[in-house]
């Protein structure tokens, strides 16, 4: 399978390792249309046979809700980088990641399909992400002694 990518928010405490589980090419790129995601420039990808892990550094993650309030925008409380939304649902977590925001460049050339979710229902929402979004593990490291 393809090479894990790394990568990070701007200033590098939000950092994360996406394990594709097929060929990058072929991962989704999406432009969100929504007004989070068109003032950050999101570009996201998502794959649920693929694997994401988050690690942030204490004290760097700030979680913003807004909409239906399902689901949380990971954004760096330091540098101010949208990196990914999660959605946690009995004990696993789901997110799809902001490429854009993380640097990956294997993204870089691709042209986003634009993706517009105004008028679906919740359930709906919920299972497009579940069926759509990447299996995550987000760690948020304490301070070190
Ligand atoms: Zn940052």
């Amino acid at each position: 399978m393809s090479a894990v990518l790394t990568g990070h928010c701007h200033c590098g405490a939000i950092r994360v390792e996406f394990e594709p589980g097929k060929p990058v090419a072929e991962l989704p790129l999406r432009a969100c249309q929504c007004g989070f995601c068109r003032r950050h420039g999101s570009r996201t990808t998502s794959d649920p046979a693929s694997r994401l892990h988050i690690e942030v550094a204490p004290g760097a993650l700030t979680r913003y809700r807004f909409g239906r309030r399902a689901t949380d925008a990971l954004i760096c409380a330091d540098c101010g980088v949208y990196v990914a939304s999660l959605i946690e649902v009995e004990g696993r977590a789901f997110a799809t990641l902001n490429v854009a925001g993380v640097g990956f460049e294997a993204f870089a050339d691709r042209t986003p399909e634009p993706a517009v979710y105004d008028y679906e229902t919740d359930e709906a929402k919920l299972a497009r992400r579940l069926s759509r979004w990447t299996p995550t593990v987000l760690v948020e490291t304490s301070p070190s002694a």
